[in-house]
């Protein structure tokens, strides 16, 4: 199975579509897949766009509005994990993965995909300690504050991967695994990125949760993003002497290394994206606590799902088949011969094949439920106490200021053609 691995897509599908065309053309192969490993930016109109975190200057419609309306066709089947750069508001809809558009698949917050026989897992956003134990309490129209962190890892998504028992062929995380660095040529890639050498000498450039989930899940392949530079590594694992070859690659731009065909073995098709049964039976089982507030998040044993639901979804798939459900349409496209009326605002939206997943494992739909922020702004004609007040705007400033001082986001935004 040949795979093209891209990195950063920061919206531009047009040419990352033709360059794919250019390389099957020239050394006569076919491309089975597409793995975008984030900054994906899958802006449906310009309400989309108030959910992107990046400078006002970058934020452009590009392409992924014409997979969307139907105007363009994806010609091989994409996957892809979110990045710090999304249309937050559309990903949060699909937060259990599905279709941004026709042959378009988002891996969810954090997900697991068959595709063919080959499995593949996938963490979106990036690492941030100051946001990492909390629920995930941003709800769209976002705040400036929270459309920054929106995009922040959370435990209780890693934590869900941490429980996968069965073989994982591919991982895809935004951001690199800590320390992968240390497994390549890490001088070369200092001569390259200078402004690396620190953050790599204090261990602290990249994600921890992706450095424990390389070591639990060894995956044959490992592809990352985000810091907009080539660099490989291969990583011999000490408890079986399993070997995970590590991939990064850079934003899609003219003349840099941004795309790479990475030949997997594997039975041949139909290569077709199918539900994963150990994936779905952790989602059923975890979301007696999926955690939707601001408040630090505690596994507490008692309060989950004591049954193993394996069995249970695979007879369930039996009957249904594997095959998500179908793409919907669910806001008016861009049309760039007139603007869409503000008024349509980017609020919540529930997302039928979310509402159709859900419903198949037999679970609420918790995503838009209200946090104590949003009831806070909703309801700020009444008296809440004090304390509630400081200790949210106190989350609010430090959030922020801890933000400027990211390294990844901040590299991001310093470079030039970002
Ligand atoms: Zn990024
Ligand atoms: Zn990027």
């Amino acid at each position: 199975m040949k795979i093209a691995v891209e990195g950063c897509l920061h919206g531009e599908l047009d040419k990352v579509y033709a360059t794919i065309h250019h390389m099957e053309m020239v050394e006569n192969i076919k491309i089975d897949l597409l793995i975008c490993c984030g900054d994906f930016q899958a802006a449906r109109n310009e309400n989309d766009l108030e959910s992107l975190s990046c400078p006002p200057k970058y934020r452009c419609m590009n392409s992924f509005w014409k997979y969307y309306s139907g105007q363009s066709i994806a010609p091989v089947p994409t996957i892809f994990i979110g990045g710090n750069h999304e249309a937050s508001n559309y990903l949060w809809e699909l937060y259990y993965g599905g279709w941004v558009a026709p042959n378009i698949y988002f891996l969810g917050f954090s997900g697991v995909i068959k595709f063919g026989k080959i499995r593949i897992g996938g963490l979106s956003g990036i690492y941030n300690q100051r946001h990492y134990h909390l629920g995930h309490f941003e709800r769209p129209p976002y705040n400036e504050s929270d459309l920054r962190s929106v995009y922040h890892i959370r435990e209780y998504d890693v934590m869900k991967l941490k429980h996968i028992n069965d073989p994982v062929d591919i991982f895809i995380s935004h951001d690199w695994p800590v320390g992968i660095y240390e497994y390549g040529n890490v001088k070369n890639l200092i001569r390259h990125k200078p402004f690396f050498k620190e953050e790599i000498q204090k261990r602290t450039l990249g994600s921890v949760p992706a450095t424990e989930l390389l070591n639990h899940l060894k995956p044959q392949y490992w592809f990352s993003a985000h810091l907009h530079c080539k660099f490989a590594a291969v990583v011999q694992h000490k408890v079986d002497g399993s070997i995970t070859k590590f991939l990064a690659l850079d934003k899609c731009l003219p003349g840099r290394d941004f795309l790479q065909i990475v030949d997997v073995n594997s039975d041949p098709g139909p290569y077709e994206i199918q539900y994963d049964e150990e994936w779905l039976a952790i989602t059923r089982k975890f979301n007696s606590v999926f955690p939707l507030s601001r408040k630090t998040f505690h596994l507490r044993p008692e309060q989950l799902d004591k049954q193993d639901y394996r069995e249970w979804v695979k007879n369930k798939l039996n009957v249904r088949g594997t095959q998500p459900f179908d793409f919907v349409q669910n806001v008016p496209p861009f049309d760039p011969s007139q603007s869409l009326a503000k008024s349509s605002a980017s609020g919540p939206s529930r997302n039928p094949q979310t509402e159709s997943l859900l419903q198949f494992l037999e679970l609420p739909y918790l995503l838009d439920t209200a946090t104590e922020a949003s009831m806070l702004i909703q309801n700020s004609t009444y008296a809440y106490s004090g304390d509630v007040c400081n200790k949210l705007s106190d989350d609010v400033k430090s959030a922020e200021a801890n933000d400027t001082i990211e390294l990844g986001e901040h590299t991001e935004d310093e470079d030039e053609d970002a």
